[in-house]
């Protein structure tokens, strides 16, 4: 089997190759990863600019990798496009930092994601609840591996992407797998205004998040109680139960 690895935070994030070290042990490796960090560019792709694909031996030589100058999206399309080489499955991850709820309108991890669903490809996304760059991955590692080996066995519909979510706890305090779906919540944003030094303001943005949503399937739960969220996405954004009450409506 052949397997990609992508993210969003970059080529040497340590999610990154701690994702490539489980995918290792499912199949063929290769990776397409953006060159910097890429979180919160959500689906965007590089038009009007080129892209540059650097091989990588960051890696080891057994592994085939290339930094990719675009986003998370463009890395797959790359990988496919470019490379030519289509995988049976597509990682991503593992993130640096939650994408639970709303989220996954602005995660390039699962955008990467997404992407590989728009191609039929099986796709999966990984992130952990810690946005330290240097946050312990190892619980996160023998998740993934869970993870894989349940999707494996039971393979999701290609065009489902899988966005699953790993609470930031040792291994022996995880409680288990939970399908989810996602919570509804917001970001409250706030700004912290600051000066530059030629006088003029920039602005930071701090947003938190609110759940507005406390039922016990949902992805927000879950994590809260310590279990791992596995939500299957939809990538028809389409308000379908909308469309039938204005049928209903309309007659
Ligand atoms: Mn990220």
């Amino acid at each position: 089997m052949r397997i990609l690895v992508c993210n969003d935070d970059g080529i040497s994030a340590r999610g990154l190759r701690a994702l490539v070290e489980v995918a290792q042990e499912f199949g063929q490796v290769f990776v397409v990863a953006p060159d910097k960090p890429q979180s919160g560019m959500g689906h965007a792709i590089s038009i009007g600019v080129p892209l540059r694909l650097y091989p990588s031996s960051i890696f080891g030589s057994s592994i085939p990798a290339w930094a990719c100058s675009g986003t998370p999206a463009d890395c797959v399309k790359l990988a496919t496009g470019v490379l030519g080489l289509r995988p049976d499955l597509l990682l991503s991850g593992i993130n640096h930092g939650a994408n639970f709820s709303i989220s996954v309108f602005y995660s390039g991890t699962l955008s990467a994601a997404i992407e590989g669903a728009f191609e039929g490809i099986p796709s999966v996304g990984f992130s952990l609840l810690n946005y330290s760059m240097e946050a312990d991955f190892s619980a996160a590692q023998a998740i993934v591996r869970e993870v894989l080996l349940m999707y494996l066995a039971h393979p999701f519909p290609p065009h489902v992407p899988l966005n699953v979510n790993i609470p930031d706890l040792p291994l022996s305090e995880i409680r288990g797998l939970r399908l989810t779906r996602q919570a509804r919540g917001r970001f409250i944003e706030q700004f912290e205004k600051r000066i530059d030094p030629y006088g003029e303001p920039y602005y930071w943005m701090v947003g938190r998040f609110e759940s507005q949503d406390t039922a016990s399937d949902t992805d927000i739960w879950a994590l809260e109680k310590g279990y791992v969220s596995i939500c299957p996405l939809l990538i028809d954004l389409t308000n379908h139960s909308f469309l039938q009450h204005w049928e209903a409506v309309q007659r």
